[in-house]
């Protein structure tokens, strides 16, 4: 299966180290909870793994399907079905989520085109090749069945009042859709109410299986009553200090975050 692979990556913004040397693993078909106290780096993390220009590479790999990724842009690594909720731009007027899905389908579906003479493997795509629609339809259906979506939601346009519930379920729903082989979801559970969580959180689990690695990035355990973890890490100033399994974050619930910043300050 495909493995990403994060070697001693340091990253920074506008001038200021953020990641300090972060190593991780995530293979298809593991989940794995990435914890960590607010500002430790995490969606620093999220977004550095799926090449955000904002953020600055100063040493360290991603590797992804025996590839070095470094380089490439943020499509060409939606094209080999690496996925972060909404990386394409979601304020566009009039557009139906379901209209918006099917471009980024379309657009993640050109990754299995092989490269063209000459072609940028960094650059952005020229064009997409558009789905037929009934095959677009049939697949939207069985993916909306799964997660339990109804037609009037894919009907709204995308950026029409959502909920923080509604477009957590829209991300899932996409994330369905484009069948990634390792998805980063970063703070799927921020903002929800218990409802909204339980809903999310049984989305994730109906799409849980051999082919999709999950990396679940979270600040609070809660969610972690919903979706057991294979893994657990927790990151701390730019760095992964500790791994296990599902019952760190139980422990990390009891002790709190205090007792990493403790242990790390004895051991620097
Ligand atoms: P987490 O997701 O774990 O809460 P972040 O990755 O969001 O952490 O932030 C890590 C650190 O990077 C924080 O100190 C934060 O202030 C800083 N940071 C994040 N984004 C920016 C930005 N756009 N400009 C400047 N500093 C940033
Ligand atoms: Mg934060
Ligand atoms: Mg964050």
């Amino acid at each position: 299966g495909s493995e990403l692979i994060i070697k001693n990556l340091h990253a920074n913004i506008e001038g200021k180290p953020i990641l300090r040397g972060v190593d991780l693993v995530v293979r298809q078909g593991e989940v794995h909870a990435l914890m960590g106290p607010n500002g430790s780096g995490k969606s620093t993390l999220a977004n550095v793994i799926m090449g955000n220009p904002k953020y600055e590479v100063t040493e360290g790999e991603i590797w992804f399907k025996g590839e070095n990724i470094l380089e490439y842009s943020p499509d060409r690594r939606a094209r080999m079905r690496l996925f972060l909720a909404f990386q394409y731009p979601m304020s566009i007027p009039g557009v139906s989520v379901a209209n918006f899905l099917r471009r980024s389908l379309e657009a993640v579906r050109e990754g299995n085109k092989p490269l063209e003479e000459g072609e940028n493997p960094t650059g952005q795509m020229a064009k997409r090749k558009a789905i037929p629609p009934r095959e677009f339809r049939n697949l939207l259906k069985s993916k909306m069945d799964l997660l339990k979506v109804g037609n009037e939601f894919i009907n709204r346009s995308i950026n029409d009042g959502f909920s923080g519930g509604e477009k957590k379920r829209a991300e899932i729903l996409q994330m369905a859709l484009l069948e990634p082989e390792i998805a980063l979801m970063d703070e799927t559970d921020s903002g929800l109410d218990i409802d909204a969580l339980k809903i999310v959180s049984e989305s994730v689990n109906a799409l849980r299986g051999p082919n999709l690695g999950i990396l679940l990035i979270t600040h609070y355990q809660r969610m972690l009553n919903y979706i057991t973890p294979d893994f657990v890490h927790v990151m701390y100033e730019g760095r992964v200090v500790k791994s296990g399994g599902k019952e760190l974050a139980l422990e990390l619930e009891e002790k709190g975050y205090e007792w990493i910043k403790q242990q790390n300050e004895v051991t620097a």
